[in-house]
């Protein structure tokens, strides 16, 4: 019993424990004999009265656990002290007039942060005490939160209060990656007033918005304005899209070499047991998974962060983000020197040309390999193509979806089908092969942070035959500085999108009930 009440209360006793349906009903006492007078602090042990304090605590196993404490009353016995009698209290684990104690309200607080006030009453009344959605809203109310505001470097970007029509503004700090304030709006005044509160800041990344980049420049000239690569890219991958719902709106129709992709795979998966096939595949996940996790590393993401984006969890993170050298894939593709021949090969023996002459040919292109190799694909050729009396083609449709993706996507991230229907799309439509070399190029040059050629690529994107483009790069050129930015400095906003993220899951759970303040409270604890 005596370790039962050291976990309630050092110093307290037991007197009475009560088990009825799910309740736990326990009556204690202090095991203090005194008491001291809140007024002049001299010690009483004069007891007036006695009265009973129900008080809520947290559960004990699945039992609603009561507390019901036993609380005396005192006189003073300081003769001049006008305080005649004075009730004994609990201050160290229950706060006065409070019918909950300090531990059960922490974990109250916990819950009414993160879920909604009707869940969060839902819960609480089911797991501790009964408690209402306004006393939820209200706990959020009374809860005093400590922002840092030692900050010279910040993010900042807009997040829809109402998609469309209504925005505010975000602003983290982007040291501890936490959010610091929230704007109303997003408009020119609003953003001024809050600089010049905050004009000791050096460093800015911010949205590739005009408004922003307006309101620094005229408050904090001298700040380092920093464009987001996450916008930048995903801009880029608007004008591409836009490009192709102009072009291709109902997607376009290729003619597929059936044989060359069944061939190729067939190659590909050579001489491999149904069990090496799943481990191969295995890998080849694994391979994509560790390039996702570092490419998310690489827009500052937290490992939290990219655990919740990549579905692993944090020690697999970890794991990942320690490997420098990438698991062997060798094993999968068996690749062999004549592979890169194939096309060529195919199209001399339509051609007509005979496997010694294809031989000398590849030879001249650095084909190392044997006649005996070339002459054997040859026949492959003959069996797959002259038997049927015609090449297998199978036209096939690709959606203006599917376009995006193949175009947008790193090759290394297509599966082996998507990549023979790029090449195939970029073979024989000139204009989105010009197109994909021009997106492709843009995503490298921002992966490596290439300067010179980043701007030799936007004199070649601006000239090109896709207005979309030259748009883009008007903007760019609108927002120079901040842009080239992103590739001479290491920042990010991507953290802060998280956080507009968690701000929007925030939003959506309190069904507009609650006033701005309170949205504020919630985007700003941290449990
Ligand atoms: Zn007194």
């Amino acid at each position: 019993m005596k370790i039962f009440t050291t976990i309630f209360q050092p110093n307290y006793s037991v007197k009475e424990t009560k088990i009825h349906d799910n309740m736990i009903e326990i009556t204690i006492i202090s095991n203090s004999k005194q008491c001291l007078c809140p007024k002049c602090n001299t010690p009483s042990f004069k007891i007036h009265s006695t009265y009973i304090r129900k008080v809520a605590d947290l559960p004990i196993s699945t039992f609603k656990t009561t507390l019901y404490i036993i609380s005396r009353k005192f006189f003073c016995t300081n003769s001049e002290c006008d305080l005649k009698i004075f009730t004994e209290r609990h201050t160290d684990f229950v706060q006065r007039y409070q019918r909950r104690t300090q531990r059960l309200n922490k974990q109250i607080e916990k819950i009414v942060f993160v879920l909604s006030a009707e869940l969060a009453s839902k819960i609480i009344s089911q797991l501790f005490t009964p408690l209402s959605a306004d006393t939820a809203i209200r706990i959020i109310k009374n809860t005093e939160i400590k922002i840092n505001s030692d900050y010279t470097e910040i993010e900042i970007d807009d997040w829809a209060f109402k998609k469309g029509t209504n925005y505010g503004t975000l602003i983290c700090d982007l040291k501890t990656r936490k959010p610091i304030d929230i704007l109303k709006d997003r408009n020119l005044q609003t953003i001024e007033g809050w600089l010049k509160e905050h004009n000791n800041v050096k460093i800015i990344t911010r949205d590739r918005s005009l408004t922003y980049y307006k309101a620094i420049s005229n408050v904090i000239p001298e700040a380092k304005q920093i464009a987001d690569k996450w916008h930048l890219l995903n801009n880029a991958f608007n004008v591409l899209k836009n490009i192709l719902i102009r072009k291709y709106s109902s997607g376009i129709r290729i003619k597929i070499n059936e044989a060359f992709i069944c061939n190729t795979e067939k190659q590909e998966n050579k001489k491999l047991t149904k069990i090496q096939q799943k481990q191969q595949e295995r890998l080849f996940k694994k391979h994509e998974k560790i390039q996702e996790v570092k490419y998310l590393k690489s827009l500052h993401l937290s490992k939290s962060e990219i655990s919740r984006r990549t579905g692993l969890d944090y020690k697999t993170v970890t794991k990942y983000l320690q490997i420098e050298e990438m698991p062997d894939l060798k094993t999968i593709k068996k690749s062999s020197i004549i592979d890169e021949y194939l096309d060529f090969i195919k199209e001399k023996y339509q051609d007509g040309v005979f496997a010694s002459e294809i031989y000398k040919l590849i030879r001249k292109k650095g084909y190392t390999g044997s006649e005996r190799t070339v002459r054997y694909h040859v026949s492959k050729l003959k069996i797959e193509i002259d038997s049927e009396g015609q090449e297998k083609e199978r036209e096939q449709k690709i959606t203006l979806e599917k376009l995006i993706e193949l175009l947008w996507k790193d090759v290394e991230h297509l599966k082996y089908s998507d990549k023979a229907k790029l090449e195939t799309v970029l073979k024989n439509k000139s204009d989105l092969s010009r197109l994909y070399n021009l997106i492709q190029n843009f995503k490298i040059i921002i992966e490596k942070r290439e300067v010179d050629k980043f701007i030799n690529w936007l004199k070649e994107a601006e000239e090109s035959e896709f207005k979309e483009l030259s748009v883009f790069v008007k903007g760019i050129y609108n927002d120079y500085k901040a842009t080239l930015n992103i590739l001479k400095t290491d920042f990010s906003n991507a953290l802060l999108l998280g956080h507009v993220n968690r701000l929007k899951t925030i939003k959506r759970q309190m069904f507009g009930r609650a006033g701005f303040e309170l949205l504020k409270k919630k985007v700003f604890y941290q449990i």
